[in-house]
């Protein structure tokens, strides 16, 4: 994968620049990115809730370094690893590209369509989607 690209200058790549991968690792899928070398990672996790003796799904989510010659898209699952401090809110740092989330494209979809229907809107598709039966039926 270094070798793609040779002309990477970025400075914190973990490849070609001065950032040593240390620390803890993780496994998630990049949920946003930016053209300025970020990315947003989202992982679960589960813990176990004594009281009602069951897990909890448990979400986090950070920001991390996205360097120039990996640069995951979203959906992306990808490898990160702390690093030093790379800004105020960075510090872990993509290493690896391990391959496209399945059914993230999905998900992000049903979570728009969830999101901001009025009632109006709903009533309206209803309607269409009637008017579509019926010219069917015809
Ligand atoms: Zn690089």
């Amino acid at each position: 994968m270094a070798k793609e690209k040779q002309n990477c200058d970025d400075k914190k790549c973990p490849i070609h620049g001065n950032v040593i991968p240390r620390g803890r690792t993780f496994v998630g899928v990049v949920v946003s990115r930016n053209p300025h070398k970020s990315a947003v990672v989202e992982w679960e996790w589960k813990r176990y809730n004594q009281k009602y003796e069951r897990y909890e799904r448990k979400k986090t989510r950070i920001s991390v370094h996205n360097p120039l010659c990996l640069d995951a898209q979203k959906g992306d699952r990808v490898s990160i690893s702390e690093c030093r401090p790379l800004s105020k809110t960075k510090k872990f740092v993509i290493v690896k590209i391990l391959g496209k989330e399945e059914l993230f494209a999905e998900r992000e979809r049903l979570m728009e369509e969830s999101k901001v229907k009025s009632p109006k809107e709903i009533e309206e598709e209803k309607k269409m989607k009637k008017k579509e039966t019926k010219e069917a039926e015809e």
